[in-house]
């Protein structure tokens, strides 16, 4: 039987009917929106289930390698339109839905926002997933179900308030518990040995419960796994204890537990030796290490074949314990000696690094380790006895050795997690070229010395369909319309659109649809903060985690300057300019949630001053998060990526807007270079100070103090912001976080301040150009499609994996 398009809309009408009588209970006239949307997903999940049954039995009919991504954070978003759209049945459902006179684009908005990660390296973890199934790759996501993910952010009187976000409060239809995937995951208690052979008896054990989330490919084609682990205790409740009234205690079990799953860390970089924190780590990669092995030895029988049929790759250090549960398993379960359980454990591990900040590298207290995880300590000091041995026979000094050692010795003593996953995988990446190159001159200098093939570069990417297609579909029917759909699955053929750049037609059409984006936005931020944008202004936006090295700050004083500037020279020829930040800060970063308060401050300023009228408007999005970012991204004209040069190993973000014909101001930092290199310089602006500068201007003795009092525009701003020009309501407010740019400015806000404001300038000049403003949005878009994560995810399959 084939189905028309009007086939697979009754067919899809009635199955939603079907399981909104049936799975929901409701019958359609009592059935409420939230109803119809569970329906809705209950409907399409059946196709999803289908194929992905048909895709398990293929990989495993062909015997195929599989990839098992290992990450703390899925930063995942919504999956209903995702779903629909790689299916390739969103206007289906849209006329199913109208059939009840339902609005599918409201009952997208119904599905709450799965925010299981930070920032960055959860989105990227997310569009790995799609592209993993977009290029037909077997592969399994393993991580936390976190009961509460990333908190809500709510702006009150401009400060930020964080508030628990219960995503799960009314249920997943997109999930199924699988309780016959259950495993132990022991902590604690002691090793012994009984004639040679070891065994560890942990303390406390809790059981580990797998969650599926299928991930659906571009056409269908492949449906994945994302498996997320829950806890269980053993005994969920102690009966003798509740029946003797201690009711608290009874369910201790249970809340130890829970509290594994409970949160995500709120923090890019959680500042180190927080001992749950180590606990879900060692949970989650625990249950996904027995999972890998379980379902190894069941399908081929020998663990010594792992490496021929698994490639696990770690998202950060966060799952770096894996390398020494690993070898535990291989030798204490599988009785593997030392060296080949070594062998093993490398040839399938491969580590991703994210960052290069101090801070941000995980290291645990030796005592808290060795307390919650004895057998793996004395599995760390095995592989570290056999690293030193190598680094000593190979030559190095004994500076270098120490740098290599597993164990730092400088006061507390601490397990190194970084240099855990560097030796225990036979590849180490980086994420973009220069952060690549920066892991070779810093972090992991002596590493790299003693294993110099070890590093390479897999410069980051997002999936084009869910930050083109489905945030911006209608600049995607334009772009069909110039060059077919293949795009979509080859997004290098992006590339064909230069052909376009200087067709004035084409490029007044691109600019229509933007601006019809920007009226969305408009009308979305008036609902969520009363201000009224005006469509025509130029869309500034600086979207991501609240960060001092991200400088939000810089763009703030610019802003400050700018404001000043506008009211001294009315008569120039301004460009109206509206603002947009939006971020959230861990919430114990102090400078951070100051930083978001200033700029609501000062949004709160400006947007009522009527000497700038609508000149300059400012807005404070507040809970940024992937759904938000697909309304902002497509309605943007300038991304704005400035860290401070050599800080930023990737971003994500800055590709998402070039998809969509953003021009990027940046600085020379993580993939804005490779941004550059493709776009083409004219088709960028860059300025500021080169890593290279920044690292010399530090060693030189940098003086900002001598910067700011060099600059007027930049001393007016800092002034105005210290003396409480935007807090007259607490006027000393900011004192602080000026006076530390007078004092060591750390991310040399002020060294860079003079050409950032001069590059506003030089955008304000293009943006008059018309003509040429829309050629480089066209430039932008043709020539970023190197930055999706299928190319991406293509050099890991082929240089990392071997699955290609
Ligand atoms: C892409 C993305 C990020 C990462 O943005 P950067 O600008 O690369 O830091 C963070 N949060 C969300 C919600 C995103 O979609």
């Amino acid at each position: 039987m084939t189905i028309g398009p009007n086939g697979k809309v009754q067919e899809l009408e009635a199955r939603i009917v079907g399981a909104l009588r049936h799975r929901v209970g409701k019958n359609e006239r009592a059935a409420k929106p939230h109803d119809w949307y569970n329906a809705a997903v209950l409907a399409l999940r059946d196709d999803i289930i289908d194929n992905w049954f048909a895709s398990t039995s293929r990989a495993h009919e062909a015997g195929a390698k599989r990839v098992y991504y290992l990450s703390l954070e899925f930063l995942i978003g919504r999956l209903l339109r995702d779903a629909l759209s790689n299916l390739g049945v969103t206007r289906e459902m849209e006329q199913a839905l109208r059939e009840h006179g339902l609005d599918l684009a409201a009952l997208e908005e119904l599905e709450p926002d799965a925010a299981l990660g930070n920032g960055g390296l959860g989105r990227l973890a997310a569009c790995f997933m799609e592209s993993l199934a977009s290029l037909d790759i077997p592969a399994f996501g393993y991580g936390i179900r976190y009961i509460n993910g990333m908190f809500r952010q709510r702006i009150d009187e401009g400060w930020q308030v964080e508030l628990p976000e219960t995503w799960l409060a009314h249920g997943n239809p997109w999930e199924f518990e699988r309780r016959e995937s259950s495993y132990l995951v022991g902590f604690g208690g002691e090793v012994t040995s009984d004639a040679g052979k070891i065994r560890w008896t942990p303390g406390e054990k809790i059981e580990a419960t797998a969650v599926d989330t299928p991930v659906v490919g571009w056409q269908g084609k492949r449906v994945n796994t994302l498996r997320l682990w829950t806890a269980n205790a053993m005994d969920p409740i102690q009966l003798d204890a509740f029946n003797a009234g201690d009711h608290a205690g009874a369910l201790a079990g249970q809340v130890r537990a829970d509290s594994l799953v409970r949160v995500l860390y709120p923090a890019d970089s959680t500042p180190a030796g927080q001992e749950l924190r180590l606990r879900q780590e060692f949970f989650f990669s625990s249950a996904s290490i027995q999972d890998i092995v379980r379902r190894h030895v069941q399908y081929y029988g020998d663990i010594r074949t792992l490496p021929d049929k698994a490639a696990i790759q770690l998202n950060d250090t966060h799952p770096s314990v894996a390398v020494a549960e690993l070898m535990r398993l291989l030798k204490d379960e599988h009785g593997l000696d030392f060296d080949e359980a070594w062998d093993i454990t490398r040839a399938t591990i491969g580590y991703t690094n994210h960052t290069l900040l101090p801070e941000a590298l995980e290291s645990w207290p030796l005592p808290l380790f060795e307390r919650l995880l004895p057998r793996h300590m004395q599995i760390v000091y095995a592989i570290n006895a056999k690293v030193l041995r190598e680094a000593r026979k190979a030559g190095l000094d004994d500076a270098a050795i120490s740098a290599i050692s597993l164990i730092d010795e400088h006061g507390e003593r601490r397990v190194r997690m970084a240099n855990l996953a560097f030796v225990g995988a036979h590849s180490v990446n980086g994420v973009a070229a220069l952060h690549t190159d920066l892991m070779k001159q810093t972090v992991f200098a002596n590493l790299h010395q003693l294993y110099p093939d070890r590093i390479n570069n897999k410069t980051n990417g997002v999936t084009p369909r869910r930050w083109l297609h489905q945030s911006n579909p209608r600049l995607t029917s334009l772009i069909r319309e110039g060059i077919g759909s293949g795009f979509m699955a080859e997004a290098e053929q992006l590339a064909s659109l230069s052909k376009f750049a200087g067709d004035a037609a084409f490029g007044e059409r691109v600019d229509e649809i933007k601006r019809a984006n920007k009226v969305d936005l408009s009308n979305h931020l008036r609902e969520l903060t009363g201000i009224r944008l005006d469509p025509d202004a130029l869309f500034d936006v600086q979207i991501k985690r609240i960060h001092e090295y991200k400088r939000q700050l810089l763009n703030l004083i610019e802003t400050v300057a700018l404001y000043d500037q506008i009211r001294s020279h009315p008569e120039r020829d301004w460009v109206p300019r509206v603002k947009i930040f939006g971020g959230k800060a861990a919430p114990t970063y102090h400078n951070a949630k100051l930083i978001i308060k200033l700029a609501n401050d000062i949004a709160k300023r400006i947007n009522c001053d009527p000497s700038v009228g609508e000149l300059l408007k400012v807005v404070f999005v507040p809970n940024y998060n992937v759904s938000l970012a697909e309304r902002i991204i497509p309605a943007a004209d300038l991304s704005e990526q400035i860290s401070t040069a050599g800080m930023e190993a990737s971003g994500t973000g800055n590709m998402k807007f070039a998809f969509n014909g953003a021009l990027t101001i940046g600085t020379l930092d993580g993939a804005n270079i490779e941004i550059m290199d493709r776009v083409g310089r004219e088709n960028i602006v860059i300025f500021g100070m080169t890593a290279e500068e920044v690292a010399a201007q530090r060693a030189d003795g940098y003086n900002p103090r001598a910067v700011i009092e060099g600059s007027r525009e930049l001393a007016q701003a800092v002034n105005s912001i210290a003396n409480g020009v935007f807090s007259p309501d607490e006027p000393d407010r900011y004192k602080g976080l000026m006076d530390a740019h007078y004092s060591s400015d750390w991310f040399m806000v002020a060294a860079d301040f003079d050409a950032y404001a001069a590059a506003q300038r030089e955008v304000d000049g293009r943006w008059r150009d018309r003509a040429a403003w829309r050629k480089s949005a066209i430039m932008n878009i043709a020539n970023v499609g190197w930055f999706s994560s299928d190319r991406t995810i293509g050099e890991y399959a082929r240089e990392i994996w071997g699955v290609l």
